[in-house]
């Protein structure tokens, strides 16, 4: 058999966290981030499990046109926008919505003489500090898309926390504030919340949600408390190729970072960070071996990576199989083992493992 290593995806774990998400936001309708290849998942596997979404939103143009051609009607939202004009022509030919945050956005569109108008989602900066309009600018920035013949009607409102996912950090209700005082007198539909402000601030709903990671499985939220019952739809796994015995004060691996204090089993795992396991992830990272919680030890080398045999008592053998991170195993408790969160671990598996797919629930063609 193959190296082992394997990213299975199970599109039913994302049917599943999108009934979650439906729950929290009772009438908000839903856009569901693919952006990133779907956080790491594969973007059509994971239209194709979402497509009960009501929009899809993605970075830009490149994963937004697979989408269009897969057959996808739903409204498909650029969460930057247009990046320079000659990217508007594309955006009306495939019907994309665009977040516009900036005056040279305005500009563009005022220039150009599009077939048709196209939807605008006027993106606030109400104290992220990355993109939109300030506060102050957002009257006189929906005043002139209203008034631009490139613009169809109906201008939506958005903007991003940058605290929702602790919820003591008040910072949330103040954007909130923000956004609420730079609408007051504009009409307009509102979209606010990302996954942590979906789960933690039911005020933030109004009328679209923008659910990312929870869709994936993994909690949002800085502390693990009060997580929804979400499924993992990523796991990433491989095989131990070799088992040896260490002898009291033997070390492993690169820089022999660790020593073993007694005799122990060393299982050597062919994954590493050639693979998108992070280098970085300290001895002591949990890993699973045949089910049984173990964990990292030693640098994590590029090809293969060593993890601790003794809590498995004998009873493993080469080509056993070992969880890095998913069904039984958390990302985000990885995550925080290695000093990230689990978007991160999600998006940077590498395109050398192969993917595998859990047999999808339908496979009726995809909807609008
Ligand atoms: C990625 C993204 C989201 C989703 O955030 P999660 O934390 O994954 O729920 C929502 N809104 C915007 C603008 C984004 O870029």
């Amino acid at each position: 058999m193959a190296r082992g290593a394997q990213l299975s995806i199970n599109p039913d774990a994302m049917v599943h966290n999108l009934r979650v998400a439906r729950a929290y936001a009772g009438s908000a309708r839903i856009v569901a981030p693919v952006k990133a290849d779907a956080y790491g998942h594969g973007l059509l596997l994971a239209a194709a499990a979402l497509r009960g979404a009501d929009a899809f939103a993605v970075a830009c143009l490149e994963e937004a046109l697979p989408l269009r051609e897969a057959g996808y009607a739903h409204p498909i939202l650029l969460l930057e926008g247009v990046f320079d004009g000659t990217e508007l022509l594309p955006v009306c030919r495939y019907r994309l919505d665009i977040v516009v945050h900036a005056d040279w956005q305005i500009r563009l569109l005022e220039l150009e003489r599009l077939p048709r108008p196209v939807n605008v989602w006027i993106k606030i900066d109400t104290g992220m500090h990355r993109l939109g309009f300030a506060p102050g600018q957002v009257a006189d920035a929906f005043h002139r898309l209203s008034r631009c013949r490139n613009v169809a009607s109906h201008i939506r409102f958005m903007t991003h926390f940058a605290c929702a996912d602790n919820r003591a950090d008040a910072m949330t209700l103040r954007q909130l504030a923000t956004f609420d005082a730079a609408t007051a007198d504009l009409d307009g539909e509102h979209s606010l919340a990302n996954s942590a402000a979906l789960l933690g601030w039911p005020q933030t709903h109004r009328q679209w949600v923008r659910p990312g990671i929870m869709l994936y499985g993994a909690s949002p939220f800085v502390d693990q408390r009060d997580a929804p019952r979400l499924r993992p739809a990523m796991t990433l796994s491989s095989r131990l190729i070799a088992i040896r015995q260490v002898g009291a004060g033997e070390a492993v691996g690169y820089g022999h970072t660790w020593v073993a204090s007694e005799s122990s089993t060393v299982g050597t795992v062919a994954l590493g960070y050639g693979d998108g396991y992070p280098r970085h992830a300290p001895s002591g990272t949990p890993v699973l071996v045949n089910g049984v919680r173990t964990q990292l030890i030693g640098r994590v080398s590029m090809d293969m990576l060593t993890v601790d045999l003794e809590p498995l008592d004998g009873r493993v053998e080469v080509g056993d199989e070992v969880v890095l991170w998913g069904g039984g195993l958390p990302a985000e408790e990885v995550a925080r083992h290695v000093g990230t969160i689990a978007y991160e671990l999600y998006c940077g598996v590498g395109a050398r493992v192969p993917r595998v797919t859990m047999p999808m629930p339908s496979t009726s063609a995809p909807g609008g």
